[in-house]
């Protein structure tokens, strides 16, 4: 029974100095230096670089939809946008995500309307993935308001990642309302907007007569192209 006991609390000890290492040498994940990592995940160097993007307009009509993003993101010229997302995608620490909503509310200043809101979170595609009612929490968290995962993708639509869906499929994308939302003042919130179609989606599932803003970590720019 003692023999027991001791070998538990070692293990508890045994876990605390593995996390306080973790903490004490957490590398910043853009260059990989051990100094000044806190919870963004970036050294004070790749802290203030990542800030410098994050000079885009606070608020845009992106496709008739209202959007305010974090930063904007093009895939491949964007090393430290790109490792971010990567990261909030596979499960990095509350603290992580708290620590984003912030600098988003910050830079956004909040909520458009002054009467009750609510934050709805894009469905999740599969059980893993509920990075965007990780953020939807930590915002309604951090603003006191309500947060509603009342979407889910219907049945018959396409469910599959954006990327493995064409053009045509994207427009089919379909969500449905799980259960009523009580306010008029909706923000959907995701990690990244790509098409606006999972937006769209969700805007068709919800009451015609709502407002209704789309908020995401990311909002990723196509490069103008000359089709
Ligand atoms: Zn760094």
């Amino acid at each position: 029974m003692h023999c027991y006991k001791i070998f538990n609390e070692l293990q508890n000890f045994k876990i605390k100095i593995l996390h306080n290492i973790h903490k004490q040498f957490r590398c910043c994940v853009n260059c990989g230096i051990f100094q000044g990592v806190g919870p963004s995940l970036l050294c004070p160097r790749c802290e203030v670089k990542f800030l410098e993007m994050c000079y885009s307009p606070k608020r845009k009509i992106a496709g008739g939809l209202l959007v305010s993003s974090l930063f904007d993101w093009v895939e491949n010229e964007n090393r430290i946008g790109s490792i971010l997302i990567k990261q909030i995608k596979n499960q990095c620490s509350e603290e992580t995500i708290r620590f984003y909503c912030e600098k988003f509310l910050h830079k956004t200043g909040g909520p458009q309307s002054k009467s009750s809101t609510v934050i709805v979170p894009c469905p999740a595609r599969s059980n893993k993935r509920q990075h965007a009612l990780r953020i939807a929490l930590a915002m309604g968290s951090i603003l006191n308001c309500e947060v509603s995962d009342c979407l889910q993708f219907a049945k018959g639509g396409s469910q599959l990642g954006q990327k493995k869906l064409n053009k045509i499929d994207r427009t089919n994308i379909k969500m449905v309302c799980k259960v009523a939302v009580a306010s008029k003042n909706i923000i959907f919130v995701d990690d990244i907007l790509t098409t606006g179609a999972t937006a769209w989606a969700a805007r068709r599932a919800l009451p015609e007569d709502c407002n209704f803003e789309v908020w995401c970590l990311a909002q990723r720019c196509r490069v103008a192209t000359n089709e």
